[in-house]
């Protein structure tokens, strides 16, 4: 398969350098130019002749304003492939004007983090219809481990949202009990041996423990590097606030998330932290 790949940052260059070994790829980005990678010197010329073209940018608008480059120059029935985190109103958009355009798209942002995309180890989550997801399923294997078809276009983005959303929520829950429990005088140990088998646990707790020394092997054990930063999920937690909003969805934890990350990110000194130091954040704070 020929494939255009646009976005060539964090997440971007190691999942085309894995593509890469089997697959012709041409990639571009207006920054990063990775070693080892044939590169184009625009993201028309990276998209010309491709059979799918994957974007992995930063944002919806950055998304859309690539998309009005791209579509023109790719070749009838190509599909856009996007594997960026954007808001469901952009991965919708720019499907209905691939599809005017006579191209197929594919939304299909990930999981996994730079380790997953380095080791080829992802979970996709893909909108679009059944015959595009079959289509890039062979490239979701090189790059990932699993692909979840979840309907039409956006409903990756959607499945994403509402991931992100449950996470922010339930890692803010377990980093707050934390703090309660050292200060009812309860072992942090027991407190985990506890809870991580009764109906208090979650992915946040037993697989990402925000205690340090607690647990599997985390980012709370390496003095909170990210991981997965609190910046990036401030950004997931918004754009699910965004969508709650245009879909008229009550989603009140998912916002007290939000502000929470936001707090953190641009008031306080969670910026280039990972999310889970939202203990210690808690850990410093009297309730008044
Ligand atoms: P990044 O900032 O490292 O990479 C984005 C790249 O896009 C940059 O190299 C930038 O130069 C390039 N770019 C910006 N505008 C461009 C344009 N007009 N044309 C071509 N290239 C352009 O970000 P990342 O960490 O690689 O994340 C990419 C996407 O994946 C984001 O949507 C992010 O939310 C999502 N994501 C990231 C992670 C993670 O752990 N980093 C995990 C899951 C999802």
């Amino acid at each position: 398969m020929k494939i255009g790949f646009i976005g060539l940052g964090n997440m971007g260059a190691p999942m085309a350098a894995n593509l890469a070994k089997s697959h012709d790829v041409v990639g571009f980005d207006t920054a990063a130019a990775p070693a080892g990678l044939t590169l184009a010197d625009s993201a028309a010329a990276a998209a010309k002749d491709a059979d799918v073209v994957i974007t992995m940018l930063p944002n919806g608008a950055i998304l859309r304003a690539v998309a009005a480059e791209i579509h023109p120059a790719m070749k009838a029935g190509a599909i856009h492939l996007d594997c960026s985190t954007v808001d469901v109103e952009s991965a919708r958009a720019v499907a209905a004007v691939a599809d005017a355009a006579g191209l197929q798209a594919v939304d299909a942002p990930v999981s996994g983090g730079i380790g997953g995309a380095t080791n080829g180890t992802l979970t996709f989550m893909a909108g679009g219809t059944a015959e595009a997801f079959a289509t890039v399923q062979p490239l979701f294997d090189i790059m990932g481990q699993k692909a979840v078809h979840c309907g039409d276009a956006g409903n990756g983005q959607a499945a994403k949202i509402c991931n992100n959303m449950i996470l922010g929520a339930t890692m803010i829950a377990t980093c707050e009990a934390f703090v309660l429990a050292d200060k009812l005088g309860l072992d942090r140990q027991a407190m985990f041996d506890v809870v991580s088998t009764s109906s208090g646990y979650s992915w946040s707790l037993n697989a990402y423990c925000p205690a340090p020394g607690i647990g599997p092997q985390s980012p709370a054990d390496n003095g909170y590097q990210p991981g997965f930063a609190a910046e990036l999920m401030l950004k997931d937690l918004n754009l699910s606030q965004m969508a709650a909003k245009a879909a008229d969805a009550d989603t009140p934890m998912g916002q007290a998330a939000r502000d929470l990350y936001a707090q953190f990110v641009e008031n306080e000194d969670g910026r280039g932290k990972d999310f889970s130091a939202m203990l210690p954040r808690f850990a410093g704070r009297t309730r008044h």
